[in-house]
C-alpha cells in the first residue's frame, strides 16, 4: 500500500527555500549577484534589512482552508495574517468559520467585535463598523461573518462574501493588500462561500493520512472553482517521530498532494499557550521555532514564492532538523 510504504521512508526531510539546491553557507558560489532581478540564494534565507516584494496584484484574497477541522487554518491566518501586517501590508482577515468561529479569541479582540458581516449585509451598520482594527498593528483589520454559534444566515452565499470583498475594495482609505479568509472545515455550504473571492489558497494539512485525503479532495474541489494557485503549509510536524518513522515527513506529504509548500510548522507548545493568551505566536519575543516557521511561510506568500523539502540522507547522524544554517 502506497500509504504504508511512505511511512517506511528510512530518510529524514530537511527544508530548503526552494531557490536553494545547495548549502548557501558551505557553498563557494558567490553570496550575492549583481543582477537585482535574478533572485539570489541568500536572498531567501537572511533576510535582515529588508521587506519582502509584494508580487503579484492586490488585493490577493487567499482562502486558507485543509478540510479537516484541527489542523490549523485558525492559527495559520492568525500569524500569517499578523506576520503580513508587521512586513508593513494592509491586511483584513474574514473569519468565515460560522460555527467554530474562534479567530477572535486567537488574536484577543473577541470583546471588540460588535457588528459582523450579517448586518452589514442587512443594513444595520457600515462596513467600517464592523471592521475591528488590531491596536497592535493598525494596518490589520477583522471581519467576522456572523455571531458565533450562529448559522449561516439565509442567503448568506458565495456572492454575498464577494459583494463584501468588492465593498473591502472600494473603501474611501483604499484597498488592502491582502484579504485572508479563515475557511471552516468540511465541504459544504460554509467552504463554498469562504472559497468564492479567493483567487489563491493556502491549504494547511498535519502529516497524517486522514488529514491528507480531506486535503486531497479539497485540492480537486479548489481547482475545479478556478483556484490554480494553490500552496500548503505542512503544520504540527514532528522530527522525532519522523526520525522514528512514526510520521509522515513534509517531503512524504508534498509528494502525495503535489502542491507547492509554502512552509512547515513544528509542533509547538507555545502555539497553544498563545491561543489561549489571544496574543499570537509571530509576536513572541523572544521568537519561537513555530512563530519563525509561521514568518518566513508569510514571506513566501507575499513573494509568490515556496520552499522545497529535500531528501537527505541519515548520515551524519547529528545532523538536526534547521542543521543547514549552522553548517
Ligand atoms: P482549525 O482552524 O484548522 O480548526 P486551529 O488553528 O483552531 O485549527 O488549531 C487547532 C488546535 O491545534 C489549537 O488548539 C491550536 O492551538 C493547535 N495547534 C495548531 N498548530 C499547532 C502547532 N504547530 N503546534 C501545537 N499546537 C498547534
Ligand atoms: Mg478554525
Amino acid at each position: 500500500m502506497a500509504s504504508l510504504r511512505l511511512f517506511s521512508t528510512n530518510h529524514q526531510s530537511l527544508l530548503l527555500p526552494s531557490s536553494l539546491s545547495h548549502n548557501p553557507l558551505t557553498s563557494s558560489s558567490p553570496r550575492f549577484v549583481k543582477n537585482p532581478s535574478r533572485r539570489s540564494p541568500i536572498r531567501s534565507v537572511l533576510q535582515f534589512n529588508r521587506k519582502p516584494e509584494l508580487a503579484g496584484e492586490t488585493p490577493r484574497i487567499v482562502v486558507i482552508t485543509s478540510g479537516k477541522g484541527g489542523v490549523g487554518k485558525t492559527t495559520t491566518t492568525a500569524n500569517v495574517g499578523l506576520s503580513l501586517a508587521r512586513y508593513g501590508f494592509s491586511v483584513v482577515a474574514i473569519d468565515a468559520d460560522l460555527g467554530l468561529r474562534n479567530l477572535d479569541l486567537l488574536l484577543g479582540l473577541e470583546n471588540r467585535v460588535n457588528y459582523t458581516c450579517v448586518e452589514v449585509i442587512n443594513g444595520d451598520c457600515r462596513l467600517d463598523q464592523a471592521l475591528v482594527r488590531d491596536k497592535r498593528w493598525s494596518n490589520f483589520e477583522l471581519l467576522c461573518i456572523s455571531k458565533p454559534r450562529s448559522k449561516l444566515p439565509m442567503g448568506f452565499g458565495g456572492k454575498a462574501l464577494e459583494w463584501l470583498v468588492d465593498a473591502l475594495k472600494t473603501r474611501p482609505e483604499g484597498s488592502p493588500d491582502f484579504i485572508i479568509i479563515d475557511c471552516p472545515a468540511g465541504i459544504d455550504a460554509g467552504f463554498i462561500t469562504a472559497i468564492t473571492p479567493a483567487n489563491e489558497a493556502i491549504l494547511v494539512t498535519t502529516p497524517d493520512i486522514t488529514a491528507l485525503r480531506d486535503a486531497d479532495r479539497v485540492t480537486g474541489l479548489l481547482e475545479c472553482d478556478g483556484i490554480r494557485d494553490i500552496k500548503m503549509i505542512v503544520n504540527r510536524v514532528r522530527t522525532d517521530m519522523i526520525k522514528g518513522e512514526d510520521m509522515m515527513s513534509v517531503l512524504d506529504v508534498q509528494e502525495m498532494l503535489g502542491l507547492s509548500l509554502l512552509g512547515a510548522i513544528p509542533e509547538d507548545s507555545e502555539v497553544i499557550r498563545s491561543t489561549n493568551r489571544g496574543f499570537p505566536l509571530v509576536l513572541n519575543k523572544p521568537p519561537t521555532l513555530a512563530g519563525l516557521a509561521f514568518e518566513q511561510a508569510a514571506w513566501r506568500l507575499v513573494e509568490q514564492d515556496s520552499m522545497k523539502a529535500v531528501m537527505v540522507e541519515e548520515e551524519p547522524k547529528k545532523r538536526g532538523f534547521f542543521s543547514f544554517f549552522g553548517g
